[in-house]
């Protein structure tokens, strides 16, 4: 007589609270994690997975779990694991060469189309240029509230280029947005009406201290700003000087303590400059028009 032992069976809300303790555990926000790494699995947004806690989950779906869960409890954050994250409600694909874009880079958005609206060009034919394009983030945001607007994303790393690539098509709106690879603007001339960068501005030094989930999952070209931070930074002055049309004007991310010290070094260089801050009051944004 042969003894086949039944599997055991597993409902969503059974590995949903498993994974819920154990991610608890990790220090992260647990609940809505564990609906994100099961939606991922089950092929349905986190927020229907609740609505599927009858269901009985399949030996390939409880290890799918399990390898996603793994992960997380190493450090990788749950954009990378699933291989996107939302950006002004913009849903982006991401890939090794792209950082996770932050709710802070948000604000370089609303202080471009702050700008574009000040000046009267948001039904314009302007031309946007983003300097370290990433994921594609920033630039697609602005392409998906200005009609009119075209885009040229530069970055010095093919796979981001290619990944902005893919999402401008996503979106719709690849036939709006060019993309070069290449050190940002050394391949452009001519003259642009808007530059926005979020670029690389972490201190060398301070690269090993940052937490685990950038640190070893962020691409380090994106994160590197140079000995002082400010490599990046300097060069989107050097490109605004160069490309930025006489009543453009150019919108660029630093870190947390950098606000003063860029705006510092552009006055120096002639620019007007104006700082915007982010949701916690940080000065997170620095504009620049010529004066
Ligand atoms: N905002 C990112 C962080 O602090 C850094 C991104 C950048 O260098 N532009 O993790």
């Amino acid at each position: 007589m042969t003894v086949v032992q039944a599997p055991p069976r597993v409902s969503v809300a059974q590995l949903r609270a498993g994974v819920r303790r154990r991610l608890g555990r990790a220090g992260t926000g647990a609940d809505i994690e564990a609906r994100m790494l099961l939606g991922h699995v089950l092929g349905m947004d986190a927020g229907s997975v609740p609505l599927h806690d009858e269901r009985v989950v399949t030996a390939g779906e409880l290890a799918a779990v399990e390898a996603l869960v793994a992960r997380r409890e190493a450090g990788e954050p749950v954009a990378r694991l699933l291989g996107r994250q939302e950006f002004w409600g913009l849903d982006l694909e991401l890939g090794p060469d792209t950082l996770v874009p932050r709710p802070d880079t948000e604000t370089v958005v609303e202080a471009a189309l702050r700008g574009v609206a000040a000046r009267s060009w948001t039904g314009r034919a302007i031309t946007i240029l983003d300097l370290g394009v990433g994921s594609g983030a920033i630039l697609l945001a602005l392409l998906s509230e200005l009609p009119q607007a075209f885009g040229i994303g530069a970055d010095r790393a093919p796979g981001a280029a290619l990944v902005a690539r893919r999402n401008a098509m996503r979106f719709g709106l690849a036939s709006r947005c060019g993309l070069v690879v290449g050190d940002w603007d050394e391949s452009l001339s001519g003259r642009v009406d808007v530059i926005v960068s979020n670029p690389p501005y972490i201190r060398a030094e301070d690269i090993a201290g940052l937490d685990i989930e950038v640190r070893e999952h962020d691409p380090i070209l994106a994160l590197d700003g140079g000995g002082d931070g400010f490599d990046g930074h300097r060069a989107v002055l050097g490109a605004a000087r160069r490309l930025l049309a006489p009543e453009g004007l150019a919108l660029v991310e630093v870190g947390f303590d950098q606000a003063a010290a860029l705006a510092g070094m552009a006055e120096r260089l002639g620019w007007a400059v104006r700082l915007h801050p982010d949701l916690r009051g940080v000065s997170r944004v620095v504009e620049l028009a010529r004066r």
